[in-house]
């Protein structure tokens, strides 16, 4: 396994948003990489998600689905939250179809949880909590619905990630200053001197 579920996967700051991100490149069909395209890495997101959104949620299990109709609602979840965050962090609001399908998904998984688990939105509780990953990552997302949280919500100009951005004047530019920042650095001074050198040649 070389794949590593590290801090900079996490970029999105809250579970929704993580989740959201387990695909790369969403606006480039031609570069689009679906994490999930290989299934072990399911459980491997799960359990990294516990580790990195112990500020969201406390102390947490996260259970991968394991059944085709699990996964299959996993999925559906997802896309469901990225379609509607990546419309509100493009200022076109939260849209009816987007809305809706995003609340049937989210009612099915929560109907699907088993009784005694506790549905409450993310929270530092004392109490260890565990929840289906697919069910969690819908309360991550209710709880960004609020105009004050949703419109903290981003696109990353590089690698298209949605990421939830809690500088104090709303002025964070990447998912990640280290790797996106960098890369897009990076082009600008590569393409600087190539222009440079075009007309030195001229
Ligand atoms: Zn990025």
């Amino acid at each position: 396994m070389t794949f590593d579920w590290n801090a900079h996967r996490f970029s999105g700051g809250v579970l929704a948003l993580d989740l959201a991100n387990t695909v790369i490149f969403r606006e480039n069909p031609e570069r689009l990489l679906d994490r999930f395209g290989d299934l072990v890495e399911l459980p491997r997101f799960a359990e990294a998600a516990a580790i990195f959104r112990i500020g969201e949620w406390g102390e947490v299990q996260f259970h991968p689905p394991l059944a085709q109709k699990g996964i299959e609602a996993l999925i559906g979840i997802r896309e469901a939250i990225n379609r509607l965050f990546r419309g509100a962090a493009r200022e076109d609001g939260l849209k009816a179809e987007h809305l809706s399908a995003f609340l049937r998904l989210g009612s099915d998984l929560v109907c699907n949880e088993p009784e005694e688990r506790d549905l409450r939105l993310p929270n530092l509780s004392e109490k260890k909590r565990e929840l289906s990953l697919g069910a969690a990552a819908f309360l991550s997302a209710i709880s960004l619905l609020e105009p004050a949280r949703l419109e903290r919500i981003k696109i990353c100009p590089n690698c298209h990630w949605l990421y939830f951005d809690e500088s104090r004047n709303r002025s964070r530019r990447w998912c990640d200053m280290n790797v996106c920042g960098n890369r897009a650095k990076a082009r600008r001074h590569y393409n600087r001197n190539v222009k440079q050198a075009g007309n030195n040649h001229a």
